[in-house]
């Protein structure tokens, strides 16, 4: 199995990150276990981990009892990370003293954040690395076997940003990097100190890797970037919405998606391109907003007031009528008042989302907001309040929107079974929304008219039409 993967694997990976690292295949094969935390772009590099590593004679394994190696990949976005990943080495301790040769790894946001302080704190890890060190994986692994307390955290910030997408089993839908880190400094937000400066991909390099993948089977790509609209080839070949114009003009993708958006960088030349090629963009937006006060925005470093944001979505909503958008807020922000807590509730109530993922702020290291003092800080009861308000506002517009799609027929790009139920196929409409539906496995990664039947809290219950 592992050399099958091998072979699938190798006309994909570029083998010159080698740099002054040996390459050195392991005799025997060696079972490898990822714990994915965070968002898209873990599960994307946990995905170039498995890649990165079968090349290298590792396959993966799906329970830690099976492992010869345990990987986390972490995540320092919301709070608790680090309490997160020492929880986790600790339910390992039977497992490391049955298994002396097991080696536990952290990588990710909090590798990158905390470190060498990580083997320091935490008992029985034995490697980190950081979230620009995926490609010496195997090296790292191989050096931790023969000695302790392995680190390798070092960042790129300047060399230019070449990476090509790594796919082991291709399916319907996969993900393209098109740029790493950020340079926004969003006052609550670690990523710049985690995922480094930006740095674009070549357009050309990125759609020649749609079209590989396209042509390797894959339907539908999300393109995937800290601020997908600050996107600029390094060679002055074109923007995001260059880049989405060429991908939909020069490869037989069926759907292109793209997370996350900024407003600050949102331009009309990205609604021109949604207008030009909808049946691959869709109608669907993920637009983060963090808050309805222009004083809190600012003081979260966001770049724009309440009224802009208000205008560029009635902007693009004007273009197009039919889109479907969504956002994230953060309430208890350090100083936010009740009346600016108010001005969000307003701002959501007004733009009626279809989804509001909102989160209670959390201090974060390094960041400009650790400057707050206690008394500045909003209360644990007070954030707890405010998100479930802020949660049962949307419950009630997400409910009524989610109703309007019943008896609708609308185009699915079928990605699969089910998780929840592998009975039934599952796929998306060019709103994003999931529908699950009877059908034979034959229409998998094909476009086909669904009929709405129900909605359901988080998707919809639909019959393919004949
Ligand atoms: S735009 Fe702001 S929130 Fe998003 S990754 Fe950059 S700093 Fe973080």
């Amino acid at each position: 199995m592992q050399f099958a993967n091998v072979q699938n694997a190798s006309h994909v990976i570029d083998l010159t990150w080698q740099n002054d690292y040996v390459f050195t295949m392991l005799t025997a094969p060696q079972a490898v276990f990822i714990t994915t935390y965070g968002c898209q772009m873990n599960e994307h590099d946990t995905e170039r981990m498995f890649s990165i590593l079968e090349v290298h004679n590792y396959y993966q394994v799906t329970a830690p009892e099976d492992a010869d190696v345990i990987i986390i990949n972490s995540c320092s976005v919301r709070e608790k990370p680090v309490h997160k990943v020492l929880s986790e080495i600790g339910t390992y301790k039977t497992l490391k003293a049955q298994k002396p040769h097991l080696k536990i790894g952290v990588g990710g946001c909090v590798g990158q954040q905390e470190g060498k302080k990580l083997l320091s704190k935490v008992q029985n890890l034995d490697f980190v690395f950081g979230t620009d060190t995926i490609d010496l994986l195997p090296q790292i692994i191989q050096e931790a076997q023969s000695k302790k307390n392995v680190v390798q955290t070092k960042m790129d910030h300047r060399g230019p940003y070449t990476i090509e997408t790594m796919v082991r089993n291709t399916k319907v839908s996969a993900f393209v990097t098109i740029t790493k880190g950020c340079d926004n400094f969003c006052s609550f937000c670690v990523v710049p100190f985690t995922r480094g400066r930006e740095r674009s991909r070549l357009l050309s390099e990125t759609v020649k890797d749609v079209q590989n993948l396209v042509a390797r089977g894959v339907k539908e790509i999300t393109l995937l970037g800290q601020n997908v609209n600050s996107y600029k080839s390094p060679d002055g070949a074109g923007d995001f919405s260059d880049l989405l114009n060429t991908i939909c003009e020069q490869t037989e993708l069926k759907r292109l998606r793209y997370t996350t958006s900024h407003p600050k960088d949102f331009d009309d030349k990205v609604i021109q391109a949604h207008i030009k090629h909808v049946e691959k963009l869709g109608l669907y937006l993920h637009l983060p907003v963090q808050s309805g006060s222009t004083r809190v925005l600012s003081a979260m470093n966001r770049g724009y007031t309440r009224e802009e944001y208000l205008a560029k979505v009635l902007k693009i909503k004007k273009a197009l009528p039919e889109i479907v958008l969504s956002t994230d807020v953060i309430v208890g922000f350090p100083t936010e008042t009740d009346s600016e807590f108010e001005e969000t509730l307003s701002l959501v109530r007004e733009l009626e989302f279809e989804n509001v993922y909102s989160f209670k702020y959390s201090p974060r290291p390094f960041t400009k907001a650790l400057k707050y003092t206690a008394e500045e800080q909003v209360s644990e009861d007070v954030k707890d309040k405010r998100l479930y308000k802020l949660m049962d506002v949307q419950e009630e517009i997400g409910f009524k929107k989610a109703q309007t799609y019943e008896n609708k027929t609308y185009d699915i790009l079928v990605e699969g079974p089910s998780r929840a139920n592998p009975q039934v196929l599952t796929g998306r409409t060019v709103h994003n929304k999931v529908v699950n539906f009877l059908g034979d496995s034959n229409l998998i990664g094909e476009i086909i008219p669904v009929k709405m039947i129900k909605s359901q809290p988080f998707s919809m219950r639909g019959e393919i039409l004949n």
